[in-house]
C-alpha cells in the first residue's frame, strides 16, 4: 500500500480540463434603452447558432479608437434591435450574444428569453451574431478569438456537444453567416477543404 501511494504521488497528475471561463460580457442596459418586458422562460440550450448580420462594417469603423469605436459597436446594435424590433416585429434583437470587430461580447436578448434567429428551431438554441457581412468581408481576429472563448465557455457551462455548434446555413437554406466566417471559426464545414479564404477585393 505504501509503494502504491508512493507510486500515486509521483504519478504525473492526469491532464487538466481545457479552461473555458467566462468571458467579459456588456450588458444589454449598455446599448439597449429598451427595457425587457416580457417574463422569463427556462430555455433549454442544447445548440449553439452562429451568424453574421450581414450589415457591412467598414475599414473606416474597424480603424476607429476608443469612445467613438464604442459608440460605432451601439450603433451596429441598435442596427440589428431596430431590424428585428420595428420592421420585423420581434419583441428584442433576436440574438443572445453579438460580436463586434473589436471582439467585444455584447448581451443581446438574455438567456432566458427565447431567441429569435433560427426559424422553427429557435427552442433549444443560443444565437450568436458576428457584427458584418462575411459574405463579403473577412471577420477581425479579435472577433473570432472572442467568438471561440465564448463558444468555449457556452458549451462548457451548458454541455453542448461540438457537434452541436452549427452556422445557421446548416438548419436553413441560407449563406448565413458568410463563407468568410464560415470557413474560419467552423473546421467541420463541409467547404473548408474546397474554398480558398482570401479576403475578398478592396478591403
Ligand atoms: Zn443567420
Amino acid at each position: 500500500m505504501i509503494i502504491l501511494a508512493v507510486w500515486a504521488s509521483l504519478a504525473p497528475a492526469a491532464p487538466a480540463a481545457r479552461p473555458a471561463p467566462q468571458p467579459a460580457i456588456h450588458r444589454r442596459s449598455e446599448w439597449c434603452p429598451e427595457k425587457l418586458g416580457d417574463i422569463p422562460v427556462d430555455m433549454p440550450k442544447q445548440r449553439i447558432v452562429v451568424h453574421h448580420t450581414a450589415f457591412p462594417v467598414t475599414d473606416k469603423v474597424k480603424r476607429l479608437r476608443g469612445k467613438k469605436s464604442w459608440q460605432a459597436a451601439i450603433a451596429h446594435a441598435r442596427q440589428v434591435q431596430h431590424l428585428h424590433r420595428h420592421i420585423r416585429g420581434w419583441q428584442y434583437a433576436g440574438y443572445h450574444y453579438m460580436i463586434d470587430w473589436e471582439g467585444r461580447i455584447f448581451e443581446g436578448r438574455p438567456l432566458d428569453r427565447l431567441g429569435a434567429h433560427v426559424e422553427n428551431n429557435n427552442t433549444g438554441s443560443i444565437g450568436v451574431v458576428l457584427m458584418g457581412d462575411f459574405s463579403k468581408q473577412t471577420p477581425t481576429k479579435k472577433q473570432l478569438a472572442s467568438l471561440k472563448g465564448l463558444l468555449a465557455w457556452l458549451r462548457r457551462f451548458f454541455d453542448i456537444p461540438a457537434d452541436k455548434v452549427h452556422g445557421h446555413y446548416r438548419m436553413k437554406h441560407t449563406v448565413c453567416p458568410g463563407l468568410y466566417l464560415d470557413n474560419v471559426w467552423d473546421p467541420d464545414a463541409p467547404a473548408l477543404n474546397s474554398v480558398q479564404i482570401s479576403p475578398p477585393s478592396g478591403e
